[in-house]
């Protein structure tokens, strides 16, 4: 308990608190932001490449270590989705497998096989930006945590929508 006279002293360590705090959240945001939008432009490029456009980056000690797009349909094989192409490169990059104390950032919340291949690789963080709507996962585990910034979520909805829509008409 305070003693009379320490309320104040209590208050203002709690205000500095909550501003450090909200500016912590502030600058932990803006760097979100900035790896997302590198994702975004790896999502971009599979785009033109007539590949679902999905991006993804890892970064490790504040520095870009990989970067990948999809190229599933170029490649013809079914696991090079662009979360498993950066994990693939930045494990020969670190010459390690294990990814502890990296970040992974993907324009959609990874499938349930990158799900499993991200937990093997023991990333520390994942933020995506669009919600996948065609798999079941397991949103309960807190590393999966989705980009708090409507504007980038958008995006990379709107443009992995406009593939499914091109598909469409090609199909008709
Ligand atoms: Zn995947």
């Amino acid at each position: 308990m305070a003693e009379p006279g320490q309320d104040w002293k209590i208050a203002a360590l709690m205000f500095l608190y909550l501003c450090a705090s909200f500016f912590l959240e502030l600058i932990r945001l803006k760097e979100d932001k900035y790896y997302m939008k590198i994702a975004y432009k790896e999502a971009e490029i599979a785009y033109k490449e007539n590949e679902i456009p999905i991006g993804a980056v890892i970064v490790c000690d504040g520095k870009v270590l990989s970067r990948a797009h999809n190229k599933r349909d170029s490649s013809n094989i079914v696991t090079r989705h662009a979360e498993i192409i950066a994990i693939e490169k930045a494990n020969k990059k670190k010459k390690n497998w294990r990814l502890n104390d990296c970040i992974l950032y993907t324009t959609l919340e990874p499938c349930n096989m990158c799900k499993e291949v991200i937990k093997s690789s023991k990333i520390s963080k994942i933020v995506y930006a669009a919600v996948s709507t065609n798999n079941n996962n397991d949103l309960t585990e807190n590393k999966f945590i989705q980009i708090k910034d409507k504007g980038i979520i958008e995006k990379s909805t709107i443009i992995i929508q406009n593939a499914f829509k091109q598909i469409r008409e090609k199909d008709k």
